[in-house]
């Protein structure tokens, strides 16, 4: 035996034992004589396309076990190889009887040889769990962005840079800037000054010194859309580790509705607030006016009576204690009338009789009346018939009205085990709404009944009494009527009418 041919021989043996190793880690050579396009499969090339070790195989034998979709562009990538020289590297799933097959991966290239037209040479291997993991994987983010696009929150995630790498579309709506303009850029494009120039030292500091500032805790800060103009927002931060990199994700919720409503309920408050003191001062004027009558009456009386004893007498002072009692008596009257006068003034007020709608007056006087009602177990309902909406009233008064009942209700209901309260609205004669508040709460005796409405009447230890007299009198203003009923199933219920307005009037009024 020549040298020669000893390392021939050994080169052989060499090869076979690397394609048998190679064929055992269910790794497959293949060969493509692209004169004959007759196929030479290894073993486990065999085993992967299901066809036995002694069937011969040609590359339209091949192509007739991928899968009917995948056929063209298998094809394609062989043709293109050896038209190009380029190489080869494809993923297609092989027919099983019809069905849907596993996943391979091919890889090869063109090996040339002289004398010859050439061969295509390659591996072949079965990527059916990374296949399987691939789209477990597009279906989970598919999910996740379908989820991220229906929540009204915004999220936005960030790397330890700064830079955005993911934009809802949420966000895109809250920052008026499309996903394709955000990703890439720093995320301080989104706050104005100086937290943009800042930013980046917040994420510097954090990632020395692991103190949280907001990661975790959320805060109310400033956004900027991309017009530059600025809202309020609501940003929770959550953070996240990933291929050995930091990640944050960032939630936001826009506040510029909430603040809105905010702002509206405290001018709500305040004006209800000032109203309710006027209103106050002029019941108490009312009462004392009608307390203090008597006695002033009494005094004026005295003064006539003393006047006239004094008429016998010789004393030479006579006329000017006459004079003096004179104005006495007039002073007695005048203090009534100025009593009175500031009574008409204050009950006079600034009434300004609108159309509005019912459901509305309720609904911010709830807002007012029953803070920390739900809190405290309270089932509110609101059962308002939409086609008795509409009433001619003062707007404040008659929230003044609904709030002060509302908190009377729930006084009366804070040691009651089931606690209701009901707001409903029904037509009753002569073009008038009824308004009525039933509460589930202690009631009232038949005695109390006769004396709830009146001024300074209270059975509570810090009450003032002024409430519901109050009530009444704005209630007589506006031409209605108010009282108060025993739930036969226990508690109280306040009704009370109200002028209807038509839908006309509201076209009038506004
Ligand atoms: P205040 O609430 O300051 O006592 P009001 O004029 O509003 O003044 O109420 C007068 C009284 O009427 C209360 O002290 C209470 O005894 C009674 N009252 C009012 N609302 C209710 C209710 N919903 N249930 C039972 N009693 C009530």
């Amino acid at each position: 035996m020549t040298d020669q041919a000893l390392s021939s021989s050994e080169s052989l043996a060499r090869d076979r034992r690397l394609q048998q190793g190679i064929d055992n880690y269910g790794v497959g050579s293949w060969e493509m004589n692209l004169a004959t396009r007759d196929l030479v499969w290894s073993a486990t090339t065999r085993r992967l396309f299901g066809i036995a070790p002694d069937t011969p195989i040609d590359f339209d034998g091949f192509l007739l076990l991928v899968d009917p979709e995948d056929r063209d562009r298998v094809a394609q990538a062989v043709q293109r190889s050896i038209d190009s020289g380029e190489n080869i590297d494809i993923m297609f799933r092989v027919t099983d009887k019809g069905q849907p097959g596993h996943w391979l991966r091919g890889r090869g290239g063109l090996v040339k040889e002289a004398g010859t037209a050439g061969y295509l040479c390659g591996i072949i291997l079965d990527v059916d769990q990374q296949k399987v993991l691939e789209q477990e994987l597009r279906l989970q983010q598919n999910q996740l962005r379908s989820i991220l696009d229906t929540v009204p929150d915004a999220m936005i995630l960030i790397d330890g840079r700064g830079i955005m790498r993911f934009f809802s579309s949420a966000a895109e709506r809250m920052f008026g800037l499309t996903e394709k303009e955000a990703i890439g850029q720093n995320i301080s494009v989104l706050m104005p000054r100086p937290d943009a120039t800042r930013h980046d030292n917040y994420i510097t500091r954090y990632n020395s010194t692991g103190e949280r500032h907001i990661i975790g805790i959320g805060r109310i800060v400033t956004g900027q859309r991309k017009d530059g103009t600025t809202f309020p927002i609501h940003l929770s931060i959550g953070e996240m580790e990933s291929g050995g990199e930091r990640y944050f994700t960032g939630f936001i919720r826009d506040l510029t509705e909430y603040q809105q409503t905010q702002a509206r309920l405290h001018e709500l408050q305040a004006e209800l607030v000032h109203v309710s003191r006027l209103t106050a001062m002029g019941e108490m004027a009312s009462a004392l006016a009608h307390e203090l009558n008597q006695p002033l009456s009494a005094i004026s009386n005295y003064m006539k009576g003393s006047r006239r004893l004094l008429a016998g007498s010789q004393d030479p002072n006579v006329s000017k204690i006459e004079n003096a009692m004179e104005r006495a008596s007039e002073q007695a009257l005048r203090a009534g009338q100025i009593i009175r006068r500031l009574r008409d003034f204050v009950a006079r007020g600034e009434s300004e009789k609108r159309v509005e709608s019912l459901a509305k007056l309720v609904e911010e006087a709830g807002a007012l009346g029953l803070t920390g009602a739900r809190e405290q177990g309270v089932l509110l309902r609101f059962n308002l018939d939409t086609l008795s909406d509409l009433v001619l009233v003062d707007r404040v008064q008659i929230q003044q009205v609904l709030v002060n009942l509302f908190r009377n209700a729930l006084e009366a209901m804070a040691n009651s085990e089931k606690k209701e309260l009901v707001v409903s609205n029904a037509r009753v004669a002569d073009h008038m709404i009824e308004v009525s508040v039933a509460d589930t709460g202690g009631g009232f005796h038949e005695d109390v009944r006769s004396n709830l409405f009146q001024t300074f009447f209270t059975t509570k230890e810090t009450g003032m009494g002024v409430g519901l007299s109050i009530s009444r009198s704005i209630i007589e203003a506006h031409g209605g009527r108010m009282w108060a009923e025993t739930n036969p199933w226990g508690g109280a219920t306040f009704r009370f009418t109200l002028p209807a307005a038509a839908q006309e009037d509201l076209a009038d009024a506004t």
